[in-house]
């Protein structure tokens, strides 16, 4: 008897991220925060966006860049 199970390899580890996603239940579009135009409108029918979460594999490439906070 051969167990033909699939096991994954090298998962990427997920982490919750924080999302934006459209209000319109007919529009599936989301983007990460950090993404997020700066008119917070939906990229796809420019609608309104709420916050939300997803597990994402967190991004390695590219350099990490620190967000400017405070004065400046
Ligand atoms: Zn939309």
């Amino acid at each position: 008897m051969v167990d033909n199970v699939d096991t994954p390899e090298e998962q990427p580890v997920l982490t919750p991220t924080p999302i934006y996603r459209c209000k319109d239940p007919a529009c599936k579009a989301w983007v990460r925060e950090e993404y997020l135009p700066a008119d917070q409108k939906c990229p796809m029918c420019k609608g309104p966006m709420s916050r939300s979460m997803k597990h994402l594999p967190a991004l390695t490439k590219g350099k990490k860049k620190r967000a400017g906070k405070g004065k400046g």
